[in-house]
């Protein structure tokens, strides 16, 4: 993190932004951290165009990471090309686990059976913290809504040497649905098909009525 960001207080920045939408809050991050150190973690799922649409209301250039597993449905990078056409996002980077390491750890892709945690470290945790140490800021998606951790998030947080941005947390899945409604967003190819939250194809069912946003995954 820079010396200008050490001196935030992200707890203060919370109160400040208690209140404020989604889209204040992406511009107090774009002044916070700086154009050239903020990024936007995007999976391209089911409702992410939401929070794409007003990163790119604010500033279209902001780097956007799209982590591609090696496990995704085909469905959700045609969409992440769809997004980017539609939304006219300029800078749209695809991470994905180092080939070789893939190799060594995974050579007969059945981690996920075997050790799901080991799996979920190779293919996201490891390449995404990669990919962030360029930026000192990240934009992501979570709402308070999809609960279990996600229940208190703040506006704002600090996570290792980076302020994390999370503009939708306060948001309802009502809020969503309007969001979507009325910006006429493309929905992803699967979200008619049962699923309310799309990832990796062994790790992600259909859900059933009732169930939270992320119990498909
Ligand atoms: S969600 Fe499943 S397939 Fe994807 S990285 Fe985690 S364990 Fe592996």
């Amino acid at each position: 993190m820079n010396a200008n960001l050490k001196a935030v207080d992200a707890a203060k920045l919370s109160e400040k932004l208690a209140e404020a939408t989604p889209a204040e809050i992406v511009t107090e991050a774009l002044r916070t951290v700086g154009k050239d150190r903020l990024a936007v973690a995007s999976s391209f799922g089911i409702e992410s165009a939401t929070l794409l649409k007003i990163v790119a209301d604010v500033d279209p250039s902001i780097p956007v990471l799209f982590l591609d597993t090696g496990w995704l449905f085909p469905e959700t990078v045609a969409y992440r090309d769809t997004l980017i056409e539609h939304l006219g996002l300029r800078d749209v980077r695809t991470i994905t686990p180092a080939a070789e390491k893939l190799a060594q750890k995974d050579p007969l892709q059945g981690l996920y059976a075997t050790d799901p945690d080991a799996c979920c470290y190779l293919r996201k945790v490891e390449p995404l913290s990669e990919a962030l140490g360029d930026f000192d800021g990240w934009i992501n998606g979570r709402k308070r809504y999809q609960g279990g951790q996600r229940t208190g998030i703040a506006p704002v947080e600090v996570e290792g040497q980076r302020l994390k941005f999370n503009p939708l947390a306060r948001v309802t899945p009502s809020q969503i649905r309007q969001m979507f409604l009325g910006w006429e967003l493309p929905v992803h190819p699967l979200a008619g098909q049962g699923f309310t939250s799309v990832g990796c194809i062994p790790c992600t069912r259909r859900t059933n009525p009732g169930d939270t946003a992320r119990a498909g995954r």
